[in-house]
């Protein structure tokens, strides 16, 4: 039995993952899963399968998960410590699939264990990058992506080597503003922006699709992932959602990876690398889908695009920076403090200011570091809001 756990489990990567682990609950020994409010699901599925510990992120929230642990063998914590303490248990995989950089500090101690690390939680790459890749490498741990666009490239350069590839393109699908008019996404909606045209998601990535920090974030996860250069990667709107992405190698040849836009696909191939099993995922009717369009984004409509050429020039803790002022603007866009264009300029006048504080971005990468960008980046980010509103 392969020990795993499962981190941000109540979640839409977590639930997927638990999908994939019910199907076969006889291969699998279950130490920890995570959850954060949704501590009945979390409460559910830890006795349904068995797990050595549940946590929830909020400690607030101890009383109700003992609760509905009672009479059950599963341990009940939580906290961030107690995310870590978790994550230092033996495992041979664990799910990164915690939303926002609070997935950083319990992936980063996974990796610690030389525990293989499916990583969804592109947040912690594009913060510390640098700090996830060479623990790994300092402990014997691998990383495995399970972002669908990173899985596609990891699938398309097996047997391949990286001084080959001449550039990655990654695809997005443009989101759910893709073809409004550019004066309406002034005015575009909560709602509007949490309905994705392709993907069923948690709502947080699916506004960050609607503005395209998600692939900004992406592009960025794309350097730190496979270490190539900034003008190496590309990325396409591609409606269809179909192509994840694309490698382009020195002698011409563009390799591409398709599948129905369906996580457990990405989450399964982590699970079962380097083998390939069988997954309930729909299998592709090309014909029937007729045609697949492409084309290049427009940096007037998505600003993070060109934001995120920027951190990666900058390097250092700019990452960080970027990440904690996105997730911050998108808690006031969420709160109905600004509105939809609004993350975007704040995104923008927090790194300038944070990247005009001497010695800060360009300290040296330690968890230390980056949570005190992180909080610093969250910090201006919230006086920009009070000052417009207040
Ligand atoms: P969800 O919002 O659906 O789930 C997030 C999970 O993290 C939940 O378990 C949630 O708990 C928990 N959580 C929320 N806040 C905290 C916190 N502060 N500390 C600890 N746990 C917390 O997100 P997704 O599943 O959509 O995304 C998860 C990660 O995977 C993200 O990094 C996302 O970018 C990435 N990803 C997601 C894809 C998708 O298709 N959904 C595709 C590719 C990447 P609770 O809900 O109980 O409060
Ligand atoms: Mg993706």
């Amino acid at each position: 039995m392969r020990k795993i756990s499962i981190f941000g489990a109540t979640g839409s990567i977590g639930q997927s993952t638990i999908d994939l682990i019910r199907r076969a609950p006889e291969a699998y020994d279950v130490v920890a899963l995570s959850g954060g409010h949704n501590v009945a699901q979390l409460a559910r599925d830890a006795i349904e399968l068995n797990a050595e510990i549940a946590i929830t992120a909020h400690e607030s929230r101890l009383p109700e998960l003992c609760a509905a642990l009672a009479g059950s063998d599963v341990e009940a914590a939580a906290g961030a410590r107690a995310l870590v303490e978790a994550a230092s248990r033996p495992a041979d995989w664990i799910m990164s699939a915690i939303v926002g950089a609070a997935g950083l500090a319990p992936g980063l101690t996974a990796l610690e264990q030389g525990t293989t690390l499916a990583l969804a939680n592109k947040e912690s790459l594009v913060c510390a990058g640098q700090l996830l890749m060479r623990t790994a490498a300092q402990h014997g741990a691998r990383i495995l992506p399970v972002d669908s666009e990173h899985s596609a490239v990891f699938q398309a350069l097996v047997g391949e080597q990286i001084e080959d590839v001449e550039r990655i393109i990654i695809t997005a699908s443009g989101g759910a503003f893709r073809d409004w008019p550019l004066a309406d996404l002034k005015t575009a909606t909560l709602a509007q922006a949490s309905s994705h045209p392709n993907w069923d998601m948690g709502q947080r990535i699916t506004i960050d699709s609607a503005s395209m920090f998600n692939k900004a974030l992406e592009v960025i996860e794309t350097r730190e992932f496979f270490g190539i250069s900034p003008e190496q990667i590309e990325v396409l709107v591609h409606p269809q959602s179909l192509v994840h992405a694309l490698v382009g190698f020195r002698d011409g040849a563009l390799m591409s990876h398709l599948g129905a836009p369906d996580m457990r696909h990405a989450i399964g191939y982590a699970l079962h690398w380097p083998h390939r099993k069988e997954l309930p995922v729909e299998r592709l009717d090309l014909a029937a889908v007729g045609q697949l369009e492409f084309r290049t984004p427009d940096l007037q409509r998505y600003p993070a695009l060109r934001q995120a050429q920027d951190v990666m020039a900058r390097g250092g803790l700019s990452g960080a920076a970027f990440n904690g002022a996105k997730e911050r603007a998108l808690d006031h866009f969420i709160a109905g403090r600004i509105g939809f264009l609004d993350m975007a300029t704040i995104t923008e006048q927090v790194l300038e200011a944070l990247e005009a504080q001497p010695g800060l971005i360009d300290a040296s990468m330690t968890l230390e570091n980056v949570t005190q960008v992180d909080d610093l980046a969250r910090q201006a980010a919230d006086q920009i809001v009070a000052q417009r509103t207040g």
